[in-house]
């Protein structure tokens, strides 16, 4: 049997873990989730032995790739000078004053551990700064698994787009929140206009990553931006995917649009769980003032560590340009592959990000995204396996400063066999 290893581990998995996984998302791989021994720069080695190229990267932390030196060295060297101790460091403002200098805009920083919670808190924040409850949020885009959050990224149990998402939800979720198509502007002056509106912030993802790595359309954001200085509404980016990756100072910089808070996670610290929220001071210290921001393991200093050597990497000259080429070369490869096979199908990338949309012509829209072949995806990614190749279930494959031209070649022609294998 293929993967038997992991096939025995996923089995005894599913006895002691709830459907065999830590993050319910995990249980979409095909054929079954993998399980893995080691992981070095661009590639993975499963139970089985099997040698990949890793596309998926932690879900898109590991910007550096796995187990970087410089970041190996950075934690390997805070683990043995002490790992925790819940007091003040100089990690914690040197890290955040280096966040504030790499994103337009933004005065000050709290650190927490995954993007779920800085959005959570983010939306505490802007809740306490405007005095109202409810915010925008659009269909498609994902601020994590809170209660608050977790609506309208894919369709409700009921197929509609504003219903709850998940079952034990508090079931008064979805009346905070104003859910709108992405990039019509029309519907978000709509949704603010009249005198007293009752939204106190707009969330979005610079480029919408969750669900085809879309772009925003031209003027979008600035319009965003016009629309919240008009009404008194706080912009939120949530960049935990874009941040850091799509240009060094993520969306922020890449749009040249700057929100009044931005939401942090996965690239900053290159895999070891560190979120936080940066924002403008009259926003941020409210956590001064009685909205209260708390964890345990807030700002620690395992994570500080890893994410100075990320950054530091990441600030290297020529790394975002390299990301494009590299995107680039990914993005040529696999539309030529698709076309010689006779296979409809979108391939585009933003930043290090690519996206591959099976069935379509064009990966264009959130509405392009979910009528697509997934069924034929899925079968692709078991092929894609089998050739050494390891990707997402859901189209976005993530590069890192690791994956050279070689990798790249070598996943083309993968990519190429495996198309073929599908339709054959
Ligand atoms: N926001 C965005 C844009 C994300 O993509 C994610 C996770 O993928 C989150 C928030 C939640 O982050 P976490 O999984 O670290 O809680």
């Amino acid at each position: 049997m293929e993967w038997s290893q992991s096939a025995q581990m996923y089995e005894r998995a599913k006895l002691s873990l709830p459907g065999g996984v830590s993050s319910g998302l995990r249980a979409a791989m095909r054929p079954h989730p993998l399980f893995f021994e080691r992981g070095a720069g661009s590639r993975l080695w499963d139970v089985d032995g099997r040698e990949y190229v890793d596309y998926v990267l932690g879900w898109g932390p590991l910007i550096l790739g796995n187990s970087h030196p410089a970041l190996v060295d950075a934690v390997t060297r805070q683990l043995a000078a002490g790992q925790s101790s819940g007091a003040g460091h100089s990690r914690e403002f040197e890290l955040a004053e280096r966040v504030c200098a790499a994103i337009p805009g933004m005065d000050k920083v709290l650190w927490s551990n995954t993007g779920s919670e800085a959005a959570q808190i983010a939306l505490r924040l802007v809740r306490a700064a405007t005095g109202r409850v409810r915010f925008i949020k659009f269909h498609g885009h994902y601020h994590g698994w809170s209660d608050a959050m977790l609506l309208g990224y894919r369709p409700a149990a009921d197929g509609s787009l504003d219903g709850l998402t998940s079952r034990g939800q508090h079931p008064r979720a979805p009346a905070d929140a104003v859910m709108l198509p992405w990039n019509d502007l029309p519907a978000v002056a709509a949704a603010l206009s009249g005198p007293d509106h009752d939204i106190a912030a707009i969330f979005t993802e610079p480029a919408l990553c969750n669900s085809g790595v879309l772009p925003p359309a031209p003027g979008f954001l600035a319009g965003l931006r016009e629309l919240c200085d008009a009404h008194g509404v706080v912009l939120v980016f949530d960049e935990v995917i874009t941040g850091f990756r799509i240009a060094y100072g993520g969306g922020t910089e890449r749009y040249g649009v700057s929100p009044d808070l931005a939401v942090l996670a996965k690239a900053i610290a290159g895999g070891l769980p560190l979120s936080a929220v940066a924002g403008r001071a009259a926003v941020m210290d409210l956590a001064t003032q009685g909205v209260v921001h708390a964890g345990t393991y807030n700002g620690g200093p395992l994570a500080l560590a890893a994410a100075d050597a990320t950054l530091t990497e990441l600030a290297r000259p020529g790394v975002y340009e390299a990301f494009e080429e590299r995107a680039g070369q990914l993005t040529q490869g696999m539309r030529k592959a698709l076309a010689d096979h006779g296979v409809t199908g979108a391939v585009h990338h933003v930043g290090p990000v690519v996206q591959c949309t099976p069935g379509v012509p064009a990966g264009d829209s959130f509405a392009t995204f979910m009528s697509a072949d997934w069924d034929w995806y899925g079968a692709l990614t078991v092929e894609l396996l089998r050739r050494g190749i390891y990707v997402l279930p859901g189209g976005r494959w993530y590069l890192s400063t690791v994956h050279d031209e070689a990798d790249v070649n070598r996943t083309v022609a993968a990519f190429g066999a495996a198309v073929a294998a599908t339709v054959d």
